[in-house]
This record gives structure tokens, sequence and C-alpha cells, in this order.
């Protein structure tokens, strides 16, 4: 399939021309990168957009149950509902959404839904990077809600939020320690927090946490693009289907708010700047790595700063002077943006 008849069926819905599409935007060659970036191109030109809803919380809290139960509610409104993986552990065990595919086998049967695991053996980083892309490709695919899933353990909670509109962490009624290992770098992320398990024995135990959480929240925040009475602690059972739809109501209602104060265009302008320079970054790192010469050099200077015979600062100055020479940004700087101004 040419990459003109990719893209057009992506942007005609297909899955499985999507599925292909995440694919080549996941491969490290140079020429599936070239045509990734024609495809992502066309795909940004389509100027559809989801509610992108990133998924946090600690190995069985019970995100994969939840987005069965969460997703099916979804798709039982008409909307088209596609989840995706960030999983840096997903290299070890193979991936969590495989892993639990017994637990989205509803989902994953529904016309309506799509489903992705995340890409084993790629650098936590790149994943990030990659699963930005294909957020954007399911938007084009017509996707009203793209759910990125991710293990809230590690950097990826962080990575989350920088691709989603929306933030929910998911925890287990069980809390106080379990809490401790996830506190604040999510916390802080989060815009709604749910204490799934709601349900028989544990609904005394989720009731308690959630007053709990919700204590810690109000000491913890606002910031200025929660709406106000957020971030809200609810209850749920991903099991019985009990607090879903209040928990879609919250996150409706985050978003309605944000868009109506301009906060949702500005975190989505913000997050594009961060994923331009969080590429560039990785290019030029790899550009280092790629290249004998540097590659050599940066290991020498790395000796040469651990036996302490160069200050850290004084071995970055030396391998930054060998690289791009500050004229060729000068050049660079008057490109094709200028010309497309010039030319109207
Ligand atoms: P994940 O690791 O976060 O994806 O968690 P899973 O969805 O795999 O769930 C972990 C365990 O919790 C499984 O045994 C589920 O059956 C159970 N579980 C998930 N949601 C609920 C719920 O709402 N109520 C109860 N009682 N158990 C649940």
């Amino acid at each position: 399939m040419g990459g003109d008849e990719l893209a057009g069926r992506v942007l005609a819905g297909d899955r499985r021309a999507l599925a292909r599409a995440i694919t080549l935007v996941e491969s490290s060659r140079e020429d599936h990168r070239r045509s990734a970036l024609d495809l992502l191109e066309r795909a940004a030109g389509a100027g559809r957009t989801a509610l992108r809803i990133g998924l946090t919380g600690t190995p069985g809290a019970g995100k994969s149950t939840f987005i069965e139960a969460f997703g099916r509610m979804l798709t039982g409104q008409s909307l088209r509902v596609a989840v995706l993986a960030v999983d840096p552990s997903s290299a070890r065990t193979g991936g969590s959404i495989l892993g639990d595919k017994t637990r989205m086998e509803g989902l994953a049967r529904d016309p309506r839904a799509f489903i992705r695991p995340s890409p084993s053996g790629a650098l936590a980083g790149g994943v990030a990077r990659r699963t930005r892309e294909a957020v954007a490709l399911c938007e084009a695919a017509g996707f009203d809600v793209v759910l990125v899933e991710t293990v809230g353990v590690g950097q990826s909670e962080t990575a989350v939020a920088d691709m989603a509109d929306v933030v929910v962490l998911l925890l287990a009624p069980a809390g106080g320690d379990e809490l401790q290992g996830v506190k604040r770098g999510i916390m802080e992320v989060a815009d709604l927090v749910l204490v799934n398990k709601a349900d028989g024995a544990l609904l005394p135990a989720a009731l308690a946490a959630r007053a709990d959480h919700a204590a810690a929240l109000r000491l913890m925040r606002p910031r200025p693009a929660d709406p106000p009475g957020h971030p809200e602690v609810l209850a749920v059972s991903a099991a019985t289907g009990a607090g879903l739809a209040a928990a879609w109501d919250a996150i409706r209602a985050i978003a309605d708010w944000r868009r109506a104060q301009g906060h949702f265009a500005a975190r989505r302008a913000e997050q594009a700047r961060a994923a331009f320079e969080a590429e560039v970054r990785a290019g030029l790192l790899a550009r280092l790595v790629a290249d004998p010469g540097a590659a050599a050099l940066m290991t020498r200077l790395g000796a040469a700063v651990a036996a302490g015979a160069l200050p850290p600062a004084r071995a970055a100055a030396e391998m930054l002077a060998t690289l791009a020479a500050p004229g060729g940004t000068a050049a660079a700087e008057r490109g094709p943006l200028d010309d497309a101004a010039a030319t109207g």
C-alpha cells in the first residue's frame, strides 16, 4: 500500500490501516520515518480532534477492567474509542494491554473501538514520543476519545500528562502504603482521581480512601487550569459500572471548562511545542550516538570527567564545540517559514 492510500484509509477510519500507520510511526528505519512524517502531516491536515484522556495508576488498581467498562459505556453512546498504552515495563512483560487482553475482550471486539498495545523493546522516552504520534493518527481516523493508559510508576505519568487533555488517576482502595509510592508526581498531574473497587467488601475502604485523597488534594491544589471544586475524587467500580457515568461527566466538565477558559488550546499548544523540542533533543542525541567520531569523543571526555581530569561543564563545552557551527543555525533560522511568508 502506498503512502497516499494508507493516509486515505486512515482518514476513512479504517482500523487496520490505522494499525499499520502506527507501526510505521513506531519504526526507527529512516525511510519509514520519512513516510511517517508525510502521514502525520496528512493526518494533521484533517483537522480532527478527539478528547485525549490519560489514564494512570499502579498495577492492579484495575486500569484494564476500567478501560473495558468505561470504553464499552462510551461506545454504547455511539462514541468511537481508541486505547493506547505507554508502558515502560512492556519491554519486560510483553505489554500490559496484551497480557490483560482477557479483561478487554468486549472492547477488543467492539467495532467502535481500537486497542493498541505499547511497542515492546523501545525506550520509555521513545515510546512516549511515538505514542503522541499514534494519538494524532487516532484523531485523524475519527475517534472521539483517545485513552492513553500508563502504569503510574516512574516517569510515564508525566509523559502521559504531556499528551493528554485530561489526566485520570485510578487508585485501588488500599491507600496508605500504596499511595506513598505514587503520591506527589501523579497527584500533581491528575485532573480527576478515581478510587476503584468501590463494591462489595471493599466499598467502605474505597469511601474512606476517597475522603483521604480529597483531603490530601485540597492541601496540594488548586492549579489555575482546575475548574472550581476540582480536582474531584470519585469512588467507582469498574466491576459493577457504578460511578462510571459520573466519572465521564467529570471528565467532560473539566474539558468543557478548559475550552471555555482557553486553557484547553493553550495546553495543546504547549504540548506541541514541548514535543517539538523533545524531538530535536532526541534527534541531536541520536546523531551524537550514530557518529563514530562524536561517540568516541563522548567516551574520552566522559572518562576524563570520571577521572577528575576535567570538570563536567568544561568537557560538555568541548563536546558541544564539535557540533553544529552557529553560522549554520543562523542560516536555518531563515528557513521554510520565511519562504512561506514571502510567497504568501
Ligand atoms: P491493572 O493492572 O491496573 O490493569 O488492573 P486489572 O484491571 O488487571 O485489575 C486488577 C485486579 O483487580 C483484577 O483481579 C480485577 O478483577 C480486579 N478489579 C478491577 N476492577 C475492580 C473493581 O471495580 N472491583 C473489584 N472488586 N475488583 C476489581
